[in-house]
C-alpha cells in the first residue's frame, strides 16, 4: 500500500470523526477487547453503526458475538475465547470475512464460509451456497449468518439446509430484515438462472464485494412455521437489559435451535 493511499485513508477517517464527533462513544468491544472510543460514522443510525476501530465491527456484529458468548457461557471477549471456549466447537460463519471470523481465524472446526457466483473464493475461505451445504449432516455446532438470508433466492431450501447441517440441540444465530406483522413477501424469483422480480427490485450494500446485492424476500412471521417444519425453534433474542458499556446497538438478533 502506497503512502499516499494511507494519507487518503487517514484523512477519510478523520473526516469521519471530526463529522459525528458528539456521537461517538467510549466503550468495549466485545470482539476484539479494544477499549477506546467507537465511532458514529452514520449519524443516522449510530446504535446500529458505532465501529470499532480496531476489529472494524459495527454494533450489529457485536451484538450477534455477545448472544455467541452468552448462549455458549463463555466470558470475555471472542478474541480470549477464540483460544479456548470457541475452539472446542464446530461453527460455520456463512459470511467468513466479519469482524467475528476474522478474529476468530480459520481452523479445521472454526468455517469461514464465502459465496460468489463462479464458486470461487479467496484462500482461506470455504464456498457455502446456503441452499445447497457441502457439508455433512450433523456437522455444526453453530451456524451464523448475518444479514444473509434476504438474500437467498431459494429461502426454503437455505432453511432445511442449515437445520440439516446442524447437530441436534445445535443453533443457528443470525440477523435478518424480519417483519414480523406480515408474512414473507417474495420480491424476486430465481427461474432457470435469471432473476424474475415480483416487486420494484431493493438492493443492499455488500461490503465484502463493494456491489449491491439483490433482495429475494422480506422475511415476515412465516418464518416460525417453516422453521418449525425443519425441526428449529425460533427465538427473538431482545433481552431488554443489555449491558450498554459494550456498544451493542438495539437490533434484534435471532436464534433458531435444532431440537434435540
Ligand atoms: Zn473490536
Amino acid at each position: 500500500v502506497s503512502q499516499v493511499a494511507l494519507l487518503k485513508k487517514a484523512a477519510k477517517h478523520a473526516a469521519i470523526a471530526l463529522r459525528n464527533i458528539s456521537l461517538h462513544r467510549p466503550g468495549l468491544c466485545v470482539i476484539c477487547g479494544y477499549a477506546g472510543l467507537f465511532y458514529a460514522f452514520d449519524s443516522a443510525d449510530p446504535h446500529e453503526n458505532l465501529l470499532c476501530p480496531v476489529c472494524r465491527s459495527v454494533s450489529r456484529q457485536r451484538q450477534i458475538a455477545w448472544q455467541l458468548l452468552r448462549l455458549l457461557n463463555l466470558n470475555g471477549t471472542v478474541r480470549t475465547q477464540a483460544k479456548d471456549g470457541l475452539r472446542h466447537l464446530d461453527v460455520l460463519d456463512a459470511g467468513g470475512n466479519s469482524p467475528l471470523s476474522r478474529t476468530v481465524g480459520t481452523g479445521p472446526r472454526w468455517i469461514r464460509g464465502a459465496y460468489s457466483a463462479d464458486g470461487r473464493v479467496e484462500p482461506g475461505f470455504t464456498f457455502v451456497d446456503l441452499q445447497s451445504i457441502d457439508f455433512a449432516d450433523k456437522r455444526f455446532d453453530v451456524v451464523i449468518t448475518e444479514d444473509v438470508l434476504e438474500h437467498v433466492p431459494d429461502l426454503g431450501a437455505a432453511l432445511s439446509e442449515i437445520a440439516r447441517v446442524l447437530k441436534p440441540g445445535g443453533f443457528h444465530l443470525f440477523t435478518v430484515p424480519y417483519y414480523p406483522d406480515q408474512a414473507t413477501c417474495t420480491r424476486a424469483e430465481l427461474i432457470d438462472g435469471r432473476v424474475e422480480h415480483r416487486l420494484e427490485p431493493a438492493y443492499h450494500w455488500d461490503p465484502d464485494t463493494q456491489s449491491p446485492i439483490l433482495v429475494f424476500s422480506d422475511i415476515g412471521c412465516d418464518l416460525v412455521e417453516r422453521l418449525d417444519e425443519v425441526g428449529m425453534d425460533f427465538t427473538v433474542l431482545n433481552e431488554a437489559r443489555r449491558p450498554a458499556w459494550r456498544l451493542l446497538g438495539q437490533r434484534d438478533v435471532y436464534l433458531s435451535r435444532k431440537r434435540p
